[in-house]
């Protein structure tokens, strides 16, 4: 069933359906600051879940050329939410969706580069301080704000909610990325801003279910902190967990050492790497499970992946390629967790 349209205000004056967005925001993230439930997921341009019809008023397109744009949008007043600013008062209609309400309101902060750890040759861990208590669900995702323009790109916490500010990231490095080149080079000591929490794909401690995680490459850092989050809850201490890492050679392996302190690792909690390219001179020495992560999961759980509640995360190809497995698995979507990362 589709969900109702509701047409709604950005104005300055006060009513129930409209809010305001500063200058240097956007549709979408001024939205969810307001409390609105605005559907969306990457943030990014990339998913076209936060498209809105423009009724009236004047706004600017910050990126023309975001895959999720299409030529018959512009005819048709439709625009990403993510990617288009306000430029005077608008009129727009979207869809509003209960369950896309933040449970914490998104913000942009400062923060200071305390440490990096290298988790693999091109996995870096940041872990940043900030004033405030790091306030988000386990899974959500933070934009960072890197350079003068600034260029803006998500990152998913790894770590899990603390009152002391700190907020971690696993980040790989891209070649020639624009805002992964930029972060490789920052100090212990340097500043940036980030905003954020968003995402949906966030822990459901609430069901009963056993969990699975399945990351590739660069998903590691959602996965860690939803893991984490079950494995140090007491109150799902009878939760069996499965963790899924893939990585192209055995070089590429890395996360385990995030697992290994929980209580009932090697037991209830277990860690499952594989590699899809064995023969790579990187991976000599290698005995472990080989292929792609997805038919790993398959292998191991097979009909019991039906019964599990199911995050998963990493490049599109793969997470593309877990849907797949999981939709022949007859898994319920709804208990399927993720967010695209583009
Ligand atoms: C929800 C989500 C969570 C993510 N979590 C992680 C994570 O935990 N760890 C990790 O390593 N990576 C993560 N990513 C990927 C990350 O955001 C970057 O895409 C990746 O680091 C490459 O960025 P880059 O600038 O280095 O590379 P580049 O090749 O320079 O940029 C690649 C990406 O930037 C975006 N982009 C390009 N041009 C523009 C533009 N003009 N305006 C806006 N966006 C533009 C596109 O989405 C493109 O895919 C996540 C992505 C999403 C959507």
């Amino acid at each position: 069933m589709t969900e109702p349209k509701k047409t709604f205000l950005i104005t300055n004056a006060s009513t129930d359906d409209a809010f305001e967005q500063a200058r240097d925001d956007c549709v979408l993230r001024a939205a969810l600051r307001a409390g609105l439930g605005y559907p969306y997921e990457c943030n990014s341009g990339g998913c076209g879940s936060c498209k809105f019809t423009l009724v009236s008023g004047d706004v600017e397109v910050l990126w023309k050329d975001a895959p999720a744009r299409r030529e018959r949008d512009a005819e048709n007043n439709r625009y990403l939410g993510c990617q288009t600013r306000a430029l005077s008062d608008l009129t727009v209609e979207a869809r509003i969706v209960p369950k896309f309400v933040p449970k914490h309101l998104p913000a942009v902060r400062r923060a200071r580069l305390d440490a990096v750890t290298d988790l693999t040759s091109d996995i870096r861990e940041f872990s940043f301080a900030s004033d405030a208590p790091a306030a988000f669900l386990p899974g959500q995702y933070a934009i960072l704000l890197l350079g003068e323009e600034p260029t803006r790109r998500c990152y998913s916490m790894s770590n899990v909610p603390n009152e002391q500010g700190l907020w971690l990231f696993q980040i790989k490095r891209v070649a020639d990325g624009v805002a992964s080149d930029q972060l490789f080079s920052l100090e212990p000591g340097d500043e940036i801003s980030f905003d954020g929490p968003y995402g949906m794909a966030y822990v459901r401690p609430e069901t009963p279910r056993d969990v699975l995680c399945i990351a590739g490459g660069s998903g590691l850092s959602p996965m860690v902190s939803i893991a984490r989050s079950v494995g140090l809850d007491e109150a799902q201490g009878s939760k069996r967990l499965y963790f899924f890492y893939g990585g192209r050679t055995a070089a590429d392996i890395c996360g385990e050492n995030y697992l290994t302190d929980l209580p009932g690792f090697g037991e209830r909690i277990t860690y499952h790497p594989v590699v899809s390219e064995p023969d790579d001179a990187k991976s000599t020495g290698w005995s472990g499970a080989t292929g792609f992560v997805h038919e790993e999961a398959d292998r191991e759980l097979g009909d019991a992946l039906k019964e599990l509640e199911i995050y998963f995360a990493g490049p599109p190809p793969m997470a593309a390629a877990v849907q797949k497995m999981l939709m022949g698995r007859e898994v319920p979507f709804g208990q399927l967790h993720f967010d695209r990362f583009f």
